[in-house]
């Protein structure tokens, strides 16, 4: 039975790519693995450069003084490194989730950070508008999507100081002005690849600019000037982001899976709007088209639920636990077919009720 992966990350990949993944495991060059060549042989080589430069591709950041780096310790290291590498008085931070609260708390161990704007206290169901940026801040720091709560922002600011964003749950999905960005950085484990390493892309000259001395690894400019070589790269991880970014390419690229990934979410938010026994988390105008989150408003209705989602070849719905009810994560890979099957068991749900 086809499975329908709703996961939140990781998730569900192409299946072209994974076929690729599977066969460089077994030879990727002259009968070797990919997992038992040296990560500076040509081949891998090859391979690092043309992830970092397809990045820069997709995102339309070519000749426009970035560079993207496939870093490992997942966004949350980027929590720190952000920081160390920018933060020298003050920076302002949106608290828009649970991802965006931990940013603040390593950025702190550093300094005080400034709460430009804050959802907490409604746990997080819309995303704070008409903040002001202070300009003599070193940098803001945002975050595009996010996945727990299942809230985006739709429009960014202009900015008067460097713009952070973590963008791990929606690089990749929709089209943006990335250029209004200074740094984004992004797990790779939901649009891009699998668990193990984190993509950042830096405009390079807001670095420098702190006073403090900053670890080699924690170091953006060590990275850059190695290439993204400065020590053992995740070279599976690597290589499989790589043929996604490929993938996304050959597709399209971002805006021909922006018009997929509309669709997926139309279909989806209509249900939750119209089936009376379904209600959204999120308020409406700020819902993420990556993570629909939903309750189902009678309680009794849950096991039956629960069952048809499982014999329809669902997965990865149940919600994260500080919001409950469900989330379904429709990233790049997921097929609109999934999400329609998912429709169909909450409307045959509904006349079954
Ligand atoms: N930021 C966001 C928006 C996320 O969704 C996640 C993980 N789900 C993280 C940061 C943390 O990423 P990692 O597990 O790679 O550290």
């Amino acid at each position: 039975m086809k499975k329908h992966n709703f996961s939140a990350g990781p998730c569900v990949l192409p299946k072209s790519v994974m076929e690729q993944a599977a066969a460089a495991v077994l030879n990727f060059d002259d009968g070797l693995s990919l997992l038992e060549i040296s990560h500076r042989s040509k081949p891998f080589v090859d391979v690092m450069e043309n992830a970092r430069s397809l990045a820069l591709e997709l995102l339309g950041l070519e000749g426009k003084g970035y560079k993207a780096l496939f870093l490992q310790g997942g966004a949350s290291t980027q929590f720190l490194m952000v920081a160390l590498n920018l933060l020298e008085k003050r920076a302002g931070y949106l608290n828009t989730g649970t991802w965006a609260d931990k940013a603040i708390k390593e950025a702190k161990i550093y300094d005080d950070i400034y709460e430009i704007g804050s959802s907490k206290s409604a746990n997080y169901n819309y995303i704070p508008k008409g903040y002001d940026i202070p300009e003599d801040y070193d940098y803001f720091h945002c975050t595009s999507n996010n996945t727990i709560f299942g809230t985006q922002m739709k429009s960014f600011p202009n900015s008067p100081i460097p713009m952070v964003c973590d963008m791990s749950s929606d690089i990749f999905s929709r089209q943006l002005d990335f250029s209004k960005f200074d740094l984004i950085y992004a797990g790779a484990q939901k649009n891009m690849g699998p668990a193990g390493t984190t993509l950042v892309v830096i405009k390079e000259d807001i670095l420098g600019k702190v006073s403090r001395k900053i670890p080699s690894m924690m170091n953006y400019k060590e990275h850059i000037s190695k290439g993204s070589m400065f020590n053992t790269p995740p070279v599976f991880a690597v290589y499989v982001s790589m043929l996604t970014l490929e993938w996304l390419k050959n597709l399209g690229g971002i805006k021909a899976i922006e018009e997929e990934n509309e669709k997926k979410a139309r279909l989806i938010y209509s249900e939750i709007d119209l089936n009376p026994l379904f209600k959204g988390y999120s308020v409406k105008e700020d819902r993420s088209i990556m993570n629909a989150t939903f309750t189902l408003e009678n309680e009794n209705l849950k096991e039956t639920f629960e069952s048809m989602v499982k014999e329809a070849g669902i997965n990865g719905i149940n919600g994260h636990r500080s919001v409950g009810g469900y989330r379904a994560s429709m990233y790049n890979a997921l097929s609109l077919d999934s999400v329609k099957a998912l429709v169909e068991v909450m409307s045959e749900l509904e006349s079954k009720a």
